[in-house]
């Protein structure tokens, strides 16, 4: 079981990524709404796994990723994805992201690539 922090934008989404994530046990260690805020709480709160939005305000899932990956180039992170974003997926693999996960999500998809990603 991990400590996992959530950085998205839309308080819906975090939502219920929260709850799929409890209910398979794990612990949900902090949220932030935007990149900036969710690579300074990835500084202080160290969590097991990062799961970051693209489209946030700020600084931008891509931009949050390249930060905390230069902080810990070992971090664990999994980027939140909407249609139409496959450039971004691209880049993003480039700098590091562990896996992704679409919205809207899906309850057994989450809970396989987090397991994945977590080696379990
Ligand atoms: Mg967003």
């Amino acid at each position: 079981m991990a400590n996992i922090m959530i950085v998205d934008d839309s308080r819906t989404s975090r939502k219920i990524l929260k709850q799929i994530l409890e209910d398979s046990g794990h612990t949900v260690v902090g949220e932030a709404v935007d990149g900036e805020e969710g690579y300074l709480k990835y500084k202080e709160l160290k969590p097991d796994l990062v799961t970051l939005d693209i489209t946030m305000p700020k600084l931008d899932g891509l931009e949050a990723l390249q930060l905390i990956k230069k902080c810990n180039e070992n971090a664990k992170v999994v980027m939140i994805t909407a249609a139409g974003q496959k450039e971004k997926m691209i880049q993003a693999i480039k700098y590091g992201a562990a896996e992704f996960i679409a919205k809207p999500y899906d309850e057994e998809d989450v809970k396989q690539v987090i397991n994945k990603i977590l080696g379990a």
